[in-house]
């Protein structure tokens, strides 16, 4: 339901954005389900008037004046909603079903910000991972030269030699990461990202799952992130584990890139969040969707869903021999665990 009424959504947002600026007369859309952000529940049967490039007013019907000379547009089953902001997306690198730095390309990216608008999502937060590319597309993002999604982005982020993120895993390009093996390269690369107008600096506490051999060092984590304050840049640490969490923090991150997945977070930890303001992206929809698209619930056969798919990726999904070996996999099992420790420790956060 909820996924039908974004959708209605997007005809409506397409309306506006056809007629923004053009309507001489302001124009009146009725009978709207309105998602506001501010109300506990949706408004029904709610009015938003448009006047130019702006909205002038929005509510429940009878608190609405709508004015004489509006243009009246009667659109019951639509709801209008403000722009979803993605905190933590990376772009460019997968293309269906392969993942790899050959995907870093402006046509892949506008694909993927043209299909996040289509679905709500009307900005996007690339986490890292980013090619020489990215800056030109954000700024162009930022003039309003794409019609899509606005774009912000970490440049490469930091990385361990060896380590996470695994390359097996992403299969960037070197100019997609950094891997420093010392503090002093952590700030090298540190000033490289700020000198091409990085938004934040990015780095891997992890060693996903035992896969790889070595996490960060505390010396160049704690380097990255004194140099990444010193250029006034916000550090977003990607953590798995509590302990990897805890130490992160202690060093001064600002942000916590997932949610903590190994073990229920503790009083102190709760603390230790509000201490230091940190901000937490939970990505609760990372684990879901390793077992959701095998276990095919009813929202991944909706048009929402099943639109965004390639070709070759809607036909892994769609196939019941991928649905069985994924359900019965270790990696699903681990990822159903993962999901709702998270899920527990978001709701006691
Ligand atoms: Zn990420």
């Amino acid at each position: 339901m909820r996924r039908n009424a974004l959708l209605s959504a997007l005809a409506v947002a397409t309306s506006l954005s056809c007629i923004g600026g053009a309507a001489a007369k302001p124009l009146a859309f009725t009978g709207i389900r309105l998602i506001d952000g501010l109300s506990a529940e949706p408004v029904a049967d709610a009015v938003l008037v448009v006047d130019g490039d702006r909205i002038v007013a929005a509510g429940p019907r009878m608190a609405v004046a709508v004015p004489s000379d509006a243009e009246i547009r009667e659109r019951p089953g639509h709801t209008i909603m403000p722009g979803l902001i993605s905190d933590h997306s990376h772009v460019g690198i997968v293309r269906g079903v392969d993942i790899g730095a050959w995907n870093y390309t402006r046509e892949n990216i506008l694909a993927q910000l043209e299909a996040y608008t289509a679905r709500g999502v009307t900005t996007i937060m690339a986490l890292g991972l980013n090619g020489a590319i990215m800056p030109e597309i954000r700024n162009e993002a930022h003039a309003g030269l794409i019609p899509d999604a606005d774009l912000f982005g970490v440049d490469r982020g930091i990385g361990v030699p060896d380590g996470g993120p695994p390359q097996a895993m992403v299969r960037v390009s070197p100019d997609q990461l950094f891997r420093p093996a010392n503090a002093d390269e952590g700030r090298d690369a540190v000033r490289a990202m700020k000198a091409r107008g990085t938004d934040m600096v990015k780095l891997w506490l992890d060693d996903f799952g035992g896969s790889v051999p070595a996490k960060m060092q505390p010396s160049v984590y704690a380097a990255v992130i004194d140099e990444a304050h010193r250029l006034g840049l916000r550090v977003a640490a990607h953590v798995h584990d509590l302990e990897d969490a805890r130490a992160v923090v202690r060093a001064g991150a600002d942000v916590l890139a997932h949610g903590v997945r190994d073990k229920p977070v503790d009083p102190d930890f709760v603390a230790l969040l509000k201490a230091h303001d940190t901000w937490y992206i939970a990505t609760l929809a990372l684990d879901e969707a390793t077992f959701a698209y095998a276990d095919a619930p009813a929202w991944a056969q909706t048009p929402f869903v099943r639109t965004a798919l390639a070709p070759d990726l809607k036909a892994r999904f769609d196939d019941p021999a991928w649905q069985r070996d994924t359900r019965a996999s270790a990696k699903a099992q681990a990822a159903r665990d993962s999901l709702a420790t998270n899920l527990a420790n978001l709701k006691r956060l």
